[in-house]
């Protein structure tokens, strides 16, 4: 019988992902009985440690790439957008709202706080968010600047405060990507995704209100309102994105743009760290995007999440977790090199620019420069994970060789001027 391939989870979890491997007849790691080197794959939601990708074997298998932090952390993601958006122009990084870093601009707050409020119209809001905080801990939203009281480095953003509702209910989009390889850059949207509900409704009024203005699960879970009916919400607090899809067909809201958006926000996200991230074939990472879309379904990147949750709170979870599991795992075994057992003893990855061919064949330790390409281009589609990028030919040479950021910009604004053109559904969003 063939052996089985081997995973180690750090911490034990998630349990989702053991689920899944020992269904597909992966056994754990277990020290007392394997040698240091004999795992295919390792799980952990924590960083790895530098030292980790330098040691890998190339039988070996990391869920993350080094440095994703630049756009998984709040500040880091703030600055490194900040940056695309004085490079590439505000009418193509205009996707984020506008967030400064407290309190080291909080200068440039002021200022902008105070040029807002000369503005007539409706009133703005601000919301305030811990830099390295998760599952919508420490966040406030204030209108008047005497109500910001931080102690700990913050992100503070414009509220989006015009988000279409269901039945009255906020809600963003949880979705699932998959990096196959910074270098050359390659991305994947998984087809599913989760849709998160507040569990009050939304009012302006009461901006303390955590269950009306956060998406949060791990909030909404223990809102007194969780089980109860909430109209066209149902009970709960998520819905998968096919149900979220089938809901957009009835109200007649045409998707494609609106899809199209989302894929540029998640290319554009990725092409500020892909030049930087140190290249590791070995790795594949997978990372929650939230997106909130306003009543002018204008979508909006709120975050980007490392190691998106995997617990299984709901029927919803276990339909969308499971299968973005299974596939993140075969955007692993397709890998330029295939995951096998180890077998032999070859050199350790001794430098970041080592690159397999396609198949199994030869190892190629060149530079960055001259490393041998597999030529072939990535599957367009794994399990329900669709290639988001490359796109077309042109972005494919484009992310050949040097990442040229330019031009596949230019390939996204040309795409989506093609698609706004035949895009009928400019009206608001009314239900
Ligand atoms: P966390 O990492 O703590 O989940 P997020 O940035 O995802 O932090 O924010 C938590 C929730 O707050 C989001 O899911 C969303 O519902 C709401 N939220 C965050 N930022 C904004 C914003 N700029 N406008 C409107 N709602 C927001």
């Amino acid at each position: 019988m063939a052996a089985s391939l081997v995973f180690r989870l750090h911490d034990r979890g998630p349990e989702v992902v053991r689920e899944v491997l020992l269904e597909r007849g992966w056994e754990e790691y277990d020290r007392r009985h394997r040698q240091d080197e004999d795992w295919n794959l390792y799980w952990r939601a924590s960083l790895f440690h530098k030292s980790d990708y330098y040691k890998l074997m190339p039988w070996q298998r990391l869920n993350h790439h080094p440095k994703t932090v630049g756009i998984t952390r709040k500040d880091f993601l703030t600055r490194n957008l900040r940056r695309m958006r004085t490079t590439f122009g505000a009418g193509v990084y205009d996707f984020s709202p506008i967030a400064f870093i407290l309190p080291n601009d909080y200068t440039r707050f002021l200022a902008e706080y105070n040029r807002q409020r000369m503005i007539p119209g409706p009133p703005i809001y601000w919301i305030c968010k811990p830099v390295d905080l998760s599952r919508g801990r420490g966040i406030f939203i204030f209108e008047d600047i005497k109500d910001l009281v931080y102690d700990s480095s913050v992100i503070v953003q414009r509220y989006i405060s015009n988000p279409i509702l269901i039945s009255g209910y906020k809600f963003d989009l949880r979705i699932y990507v998959c990096v196959k390889s910074f270098n050359p850059l390659t991305v994947y949207i998984h087809q599913e995704g989760l849709v998160r509900f507040a569990t009050e409704k939304y009012q302006l009024s009461h901006l303390g209100n955590l269950y009306s203005h956060l998406t949060n699960t791990s909030i909404n879970k223990f809102s007194p309102f969780y089980k109860t009916e909430k109209g066209k919400v149902g009970q709960g607090c998520k819905w998968t994105m096919s149900k979220f899809r089938h809901f957009l067909h009835c109200q007649e809201v045409s998707e494609l743009l609106l899809w199209q958006r989302i894929n540029n926000i998640v290319t554009l996200t990725l092409l500020a760290i892909a030049p930087s991230v140190p290249h590791f074939p070995n790795c594949v990472e997978l990372l929650g995007f939230d997106i909130l879309i306003d009543v002018k379904l204008k979508p909006w990147l709120l975050e980007v999440n490392f190691s998106p949750a995997l617990t299984l709170d709901c029927q919803a979870d276990i339909t969308v977790k499971k299968h973005v599991c299974l596939a993140c795992l075969r955007l692993h075994s397709t890998t330029t090199m295939k995951l096998k057992l180890r077998s032999h003893r070859p050199q350790r990855q001794t430098n970041v620019c080592l690159v397999y061919s396609v198949g199994q064949r030869s190892v190629n330790t060149a530079s960055s420069q001259t490393r041998e390409r597999g030529a072939a281009v990535p599957p367009p589609r794994v399990g329900d994970f669709i290639r988001t990028f490359p796109f077309n030919s042109a972005t494919l040479k484009a992310s050949q060789e040097i990442l040229d950021v330019r031009t596949v910009i230019q390939e996204l604004l040309k795409l989506t001027a093609k698609l706004s053109h035949s895009d009928h559904s400019k009206q608001q969003y009314k239900i």
